[in-house]
């Protein structure tokens, strides 16, 4: 099997060591071999890009934007194919796989035109004669680290803006879903860049993540992930005085009040519970039920999880696809004895599942009766695993939904504008959903939560430059 490479200064090369990409759906199922990087090759790839950054600092917005554009491009027009190899390698259904490529194309697009957007300010300064103007510029090489749940969409909202600002990038992808990373690694390697401005480092985090993280030519990390790493790397990049991003996870808390329509709540918390395999740092799993509607909300969740299928990503009639591999399997099924052990009620779901080859597939689990101090409520599970907390009053509910160290997503279902208002102007988080599902965001707009879910500037829309750019004010007095 050919094993792929990792791309540095501009060149495809080897590693030490590969891995195998398998298919969560299908074990047997081995996509390909993925080179493996080392430490010396981080090096190798942070001293391309920190020579080349300067003739992509100082290229044009037209430059940029054929680059990003050509990639967007692409993209779209091999929706199908690289969704495929997306499924197949995270798990996510066909549908979900494409429709992730197809938003990691309209994100190029969309920072195409950002480079055209990149204005400045001009005053007058308060000494007469002197003008004041105020311009972003790149920030240098940017550390990229991603992980595995949105394999090429994080990239794709981390890489284009670094590109479109000016900047040069050393690329990180989550080691369990190479292939996705890959595939756009080489769309870029055909997009006009000069060489060095991208690379493509693949490996283990605490390995040559740890490099890139620590390295002193490195301007800026960006990162998603857990929020156990993202605290290693804030402290990391403290201590060297590099400007840091991070979005972590999620506890996501839906509101479901009496007066909302109950085939709308239903289908919000079914989508944002479990579609993606709950895999999605902005997933509900908290859905807090005021009382009178609470009895009719379980029952119709129970009765529309019955007829969820969970089987192979790439086939039609899945609704759900496998877990990501054995690990977060083990720690999904650990959850689900800690919710029955400290007395929530399982409701439906929550077994191991077989199907026709070896996969990680697990049924949908639902708890009813739960406490907002069991783990299941506090700790971020990221799987197919909700409970319902019964409340009896919207006030309730608020606090309730507040009540987490994570700040995300935060989402409402309820006819009421005064509480929908209420809740939009209340709820501690960084996105607010009201009839809609806490998960399922727009390519366009800030992105980025409160509290422990996130830490430094928003990513996407027109405030992603925050990161990705510093700002430069210069005096002039006319000579
Ligand atoms: P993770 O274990 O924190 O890994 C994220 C990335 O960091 C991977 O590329 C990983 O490499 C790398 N890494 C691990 N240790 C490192 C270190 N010491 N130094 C530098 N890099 C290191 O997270 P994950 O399991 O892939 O993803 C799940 C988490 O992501 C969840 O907590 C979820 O909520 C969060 N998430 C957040 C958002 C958001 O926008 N808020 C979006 C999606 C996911 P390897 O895995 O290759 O070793
Ligand atoms: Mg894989």
């Amino acid at each position: 099997m050919e094993t792929k490479k990792l791309y540095i200064g501009g060149e495809w090369v080897d590693g030490p060591l590969s891995k195998p990409n398998i298919n969560p759906s299908n074990t047997a199922d081995i996509i390909a071999e993925y080179a493996c990087g080392q430490a010396d090759q981080v090096q190798q790839a942070v001293a391309a890009a920190t020579s080349s950054w300067p003739t992509w600092a100082a290229s044009t917005p037209q430059q940029r934007f054929n680059v990003l554009d050509f990639v967007g491009t692409e993209l779209l027009q091999r929706a199908e194919e690289l969704g495929t190899l997306l499924s197949r390698e995270e798990g996510k259904t066909l549908p979900e796989g494409i429709g992730e490529v197809q938003r990691a194309g309209y994100l190029f697009k969309f920072f195409a035109g950002e480079a055209l957007r990149n204005s400045g300010e001009l005053v007058q300064s308060v000494r007469p004669g002197v003008w004041v103007d105020s311009v972003r510029e790149p920030i240098g090489v940017v550390g990229i680290v991603t992980p595995w749940n949105f394999p090429i969409a994080i990239p794709a909202w981390k890489i284009a803006p670094a590109l479109a600002f000016g900047n040069a990038v050393v690329f990180k992808p989550a080691e369990l879903v190479p292939g996705s990373a890959w595939a756009l690694a080489e769309i870029l390697s055909r997009s006009g860049l000069p060489k060095g401005v991208f690379n493509l480092v693949i490996g283990k985090g605490s390995q040559i993540g740890k490099v890139l993280v620590e390295h002193p030519d490195i301007a800026g990390i960006t990162f998603t992930g857990s929020i156990e790493v993202g605290g290693q790397i804030a402290a990391a990049c403290g201590r060297n005085m590099k400007k840091v991003q991070l979005e972590m996870g999620g506890k996501n808390p839906l509101v479901v009040l009496d007066d909302a329509d109950l085939d709308v709540a239903v289908q919000v918390a079914i989508q944002g519970s479990y579609f993606s395999t709950g895999q999605r740092c902005t997933a509900s799993s908290r859905l807090i039920v005021t009382e009178k509607i609470h009895n009719a909300f379980v029952s119709a969740m129970i009765e529309k999880l019955g007829t969820i299928t969970v089987g192979d990503a790439l086939k039609k009639e899945t609704h759900i696809g496998p877990v990501v591999d054995q690990s977060q399997l083990d720690k999904d099924l650990e959850y689900i004895r800690s919710g029955v052990s400290e007395g929530a009620r399982l409701a439906c779901g929550g077994e191991v599942l077989k199907r026709d080859a070896p996969g990680y597939f697990l049924a949908p689990a639902l708890f009813t009766d739960s406490r907002p101090e069991m783990r299941i409520n506090r700790e971020e599970i990221f799987g197919p695993v909700a409970s319902i907390i019964r409340v009896k009053t919207y006030e309730e509910a608020l606090e309730m939904a507040n009540d987490t160290p994570f700040g995300l997503t935060s989402g409402i279902c309820t006819k009421s504008l005064k509480h929908a208002q209420h809740f939009k102007q209340h709820a501690q988080a960084g996105m607010v959903m009201i009839n809609l599902p806490t998960a399922g965001v727009d390519y366009h707009v800030p992105f980025g939560g409160r509290k422990a879910s996130s830490y430094g500037p928003r990513e996407q829309g027109s405030y992603a430059k925050e990161f990705y750019t510093t700002v430069k004010t210069t005096y002039t007095m006319a000579g």
